[in-house]
């Protein structure tokens, strides 16, 4: 019997309040982008299915309801990730620096097996504010930071625009396949 080639991936995103979790969540899922700012999406995760070679994957992509802001996400939203998005706003220093923190809290929480080799993804995204005149953290900064944690994949994105949105989900998918 053919039996399909299937994986259902766990990916949960990480960052400071603010910096674009869920537009990013909801360009790549709804192609939908909002000014209105919405702490709370109501829903645990959201799924994309996408195709990698001959495999089919279903990403489930979580997302915080704004409890971020305490670091009060229960351990479910941890438990049995493939991969960890961390986002922070290239316009905010602050939520760069952060990065490290939400970088330790992953793998305390998560725990996984290997916390070496386990599969994080960086994004810095709202690349597009004031055309990037008031952006503050450069990209070598972010690269820097990415080789410390052993090569971190990084992407620099606009879920407002939409620019490479897609790219940076797609490395995420893989990524996290390779690692299943
Ligand atoms: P979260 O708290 O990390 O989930 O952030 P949100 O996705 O709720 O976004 C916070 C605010 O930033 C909202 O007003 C969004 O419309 C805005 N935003 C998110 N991404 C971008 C972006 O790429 N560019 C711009 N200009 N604004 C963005
Ligand atoms: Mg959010």
């Amino acid at each position: 019997m053919l039996m399909p080639n299937r994986s259902l991936l766990k990916v949960i995103v990480l960052g400071d309040s603010g910096v674009g979790k869920t537009s990013l969540m909801n360009q790549y899922v709804y192609k939908k982008f909002s000014q209105q700012y919405k702490a709370t999406i109501g829903a645990d995760f959201v799924t994309k299915e996408l195709q990698i070679d001959d495999k089919l994957v279903t990403l489930q992509i979580w997302d915080t309801a704004g409890q971020e802001r305490f670091h009060s996400l229960g351990i479910a939203f941890y438990r049995g990730a493939d991969c960890c998005i961390l986002v922070y706003d290239v316009n905010v220093p602050k939520s760069f620096e952060t990065l490290q923190n939400w970088h330790e809290e992953f793998l305390k929480q998560a725990d996984p097996t290997d916390p070496d080799t386990f599969p994080f993804v960086l994004i810095g995204n709202k690349l597009d504010v004031d055309g990037g005149s008031s952006r503050v953290v450069s990209e070598k900064t972010a690269r820097d930071w990415c080789a410390l944690k052993g090569n971190i994949p990084y992407f620099e994105t606009s879920a407002k625009e939409d620019y490479n949105v897609d790219a940076a989900f797609l490395c995420i998918a893989e990524t996290a396949l390779a690692n299943e």
